[in-house]
Order: C-alpha cells, then sequence, then structure tokens
C-alpha cells in the first residue's frame, strides 16, 4: 500500500494504476467506510482512499477541530483491507492560501435539509470531491446511503459536469441494536448512546407503519417525532430534532403522501453531538 500527502506524488502513483475505484473519506475509519472499502475492491482491480478532514464543510461552530484523526489505525486498517493507495493531504496542500476557492453549487439539492441546517456543508463537499476525482482519476466512487442527501448531490453533480465516474451508493452498516456506525458515535457518553438509539428505532417504527399501509408522511414523521421527543424527556441528555423528513430520493421535494421510494431523514442533536440517519421505504 502506497501512503501519499501531496497532489503530485498522489497523480504519480495513480498514473501506475488501472481501473480504481475510491472511496472519499474524513478517517477515523469504522465498519460502514470499510465496507465501502469492500464494495470498492470488488468493483474494481485497484482501490484508493482518501483521508481528508475537509474544513471546508464544516461550519464555524461545528467540531472540525475536535474531529477524530486516527491515522496510524487508519492506515492499519485500509492495509489489512488491501488498499493500493492511501492519499492523506494536509489542508494546505488542498487548499493553497494564493488559490481562489471554487464553488459548485446545486441549489435544488442542497438547500434543503442538511444544507439549511448546515449553511455551505454541500459547497465544501463538492469542492473536495471535485478536486479528489480530478487529482485521483476514478472510474468508480464510493459514498454511503447513510450520507443520503451527499450521494445525491454528488451524483447530480457528476452527471451535470458529465464526469466519466460511475457514483455508487452502499448501505448503511449498523451496529447490532441499530445505530447507524458513524466517526461522531464516539463522542457519545454511554448515557447519550443509549438515547441515540431512539433515532433508528424511530425510523424501524416508521418502516413498520408504512409497511402496514399508513400513506400520509405527517402521520409518519408525527411518530418519529414522538419517539424521538419521548426519549427526551427522560434523564437529563437534552435530545433536539434539527429536522424529521420525508421526501423524495431524487428531488429531494417533501412528500405529502408515500406512494413510491420515499426517504424518511432525521438529523437530531443528542447533547452536543449532532447525528444523522436515514432509511428508504417503499409502501407494500
Ligand atoms: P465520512 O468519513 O463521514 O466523510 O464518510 C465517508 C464515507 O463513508 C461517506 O460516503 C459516508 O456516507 C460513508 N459512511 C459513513 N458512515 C457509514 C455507515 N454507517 N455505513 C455506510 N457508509 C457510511
Amino acid at each position: 500500500m502506497t501512503v501519499v500527502k501531496t497532489i503530485e506524488e498522489c497523480r504519480a502513483e495513480r498514473a501506475k494504476l488501472g481501473k480504481l475505484a475510491l472511496v472519499p473519506t474524513m478517517g477515523a475509519l469504522h465498519r460502514g467506510h470499510l465496507s465501502l472499502v469492500e464494495y470498492a475492491r470488488q468493483s474494481a482491480p485497484y482501490t484508493a482512499v482518501s483521508i481528508f478532514v475537509n474544513p471546508t464543510q464544516f461550519g464555524p461552530r461545528e467540531d472540525f477541530t475536535k474531529y477524530p484523526r486516527p491515522i496510524e489505525s487508519d492506515l492499519e486498517k485500509c492495509r489489512e483491507m488491501g488498499v493500493h493507495l492511501v492519499f492523506n493531504p494536509s489542508p494546505e496542500e488542498m487548499y493553497p492560501a494564493q488559490l481562489s476557492p471554487i464553488v459548485i453549487d446545486l441549489p435544488q439539492l442542497t438547500e434543503v435539509l442538511e444544507g439549511k441546517h448546515r449553511p455551505g456543508h454541500f459547497k465544501g463537499v463538492c469542492q473536495v470531491v471535485a478536486k479528489l476525482f480530478n487529482i485521483l482519476s476514478p472510474q468508480i466512487a464510493c459514498f454511503g446511503q447513510k450520507d443520503f442527501q451527499q450521494l445525491r448531490v454528488l451524483t447530480a453533480m457528476v452527471e451535470a459536469l458529465d464526469w466519466p465516474i460511475e457514483v455508487v451508493g452502499c448501505e448503511t452498516i449498523r451496529e447490532p441494536d441499530g445505530l447507524a456506525m458513524s466517526s461522531r458515535n464516539q463522542y457519545l457518553s454511554l448515557d447519550e448512546r443509549e438515547r441515540a438509539l431512539a433515532i433508528s428505532r424511530a425510523l424501524m417504527l416508521a418502516n413498520g407503519e408504512v409497511k402496514e399501509g399508513e400513506r400520509r408522511a405527517n402521520r409518519v414523521i408525527a411518530s418519529m417525532q414522538n419517539v424521538i421527543l419521548d426519549v427526551g424527556q427522560l434523564g437529563r441528555i437534552p435530545v433536539s430534532i434539527d429536522y424529521i423528513a420525508a421526501v423524495d430520493p431524487i428531488t429531494l421535494k417533501h412528500v405529502d403522501m408515500i406512494t413510491g421510494p420515499t426517504v424518511l431523514a432525521i438529523a437530531a442533536r443528542v447533547g452536543k453531538t449532532r447525528l444523522i440517519d436515514n432509511i428508504v421505504v417503499t409502501p407494500a
């Protein structure tokens, strides 16, 4: 496995490889990330992972500085998975002060849901992923459905810019009790983790309701709200909802009636930690 920190080295090493599947990450790798790496390995002869905590996708009051950066264990995991190339640049390498920043915006997809609560987040995501695509020229890029809006935005970016890259969405990997794996889960105390379970439970409950025939999105959303607010009332740890939504998977527009595949998405804060999760429900 080759580990490179500069764009120049990365291009040189990439040029030695054939068809490449890329897994962009911010590190602190868990089984969710590794499932993307496994998918990448099976879909192309060469696999690259980028590990870069991208400053431009964090808001001023977000956790950029405290975001975990366990680079040695991340590299070990990549090695064990048979990754060929790891790109681990510094912020200065990616964003030299003299370069003027570029903005790729897909406002119809980025101003809703996460975009509303994290202004500028998707501009940062598009900026870094566009640079990674140009530096690594992958044929395939793997992203998690856990961040379904990100996956949708990046798929649309690739289509809009005619990039010859296949964007793949991989299923969300969960802990045995249902909590979606996330690098941010490590911020949770045991008590907070217990409360965070309300998010996946709310989604599972909603899935059951849709399977049993409920089509009214506001009813399904209300049930999810109740699960989360109930848990928020217990104990001392505040649990608050940023949004709970039922949206079309392609347009990300809110739906009133669940008549086809629909994304149910939750963003909530448990203590100081902001968590997101979603599922796609399909009426029976
Ligand atoms: P991050 O390091 O949080 O930027 O995530 C890197 C990639 O891993 C993104 O495409 C995420 O959607 C994906 N990912 C994060 N958590 C999970 C999970 N629990 N299951 C599957 N993919 C995930």
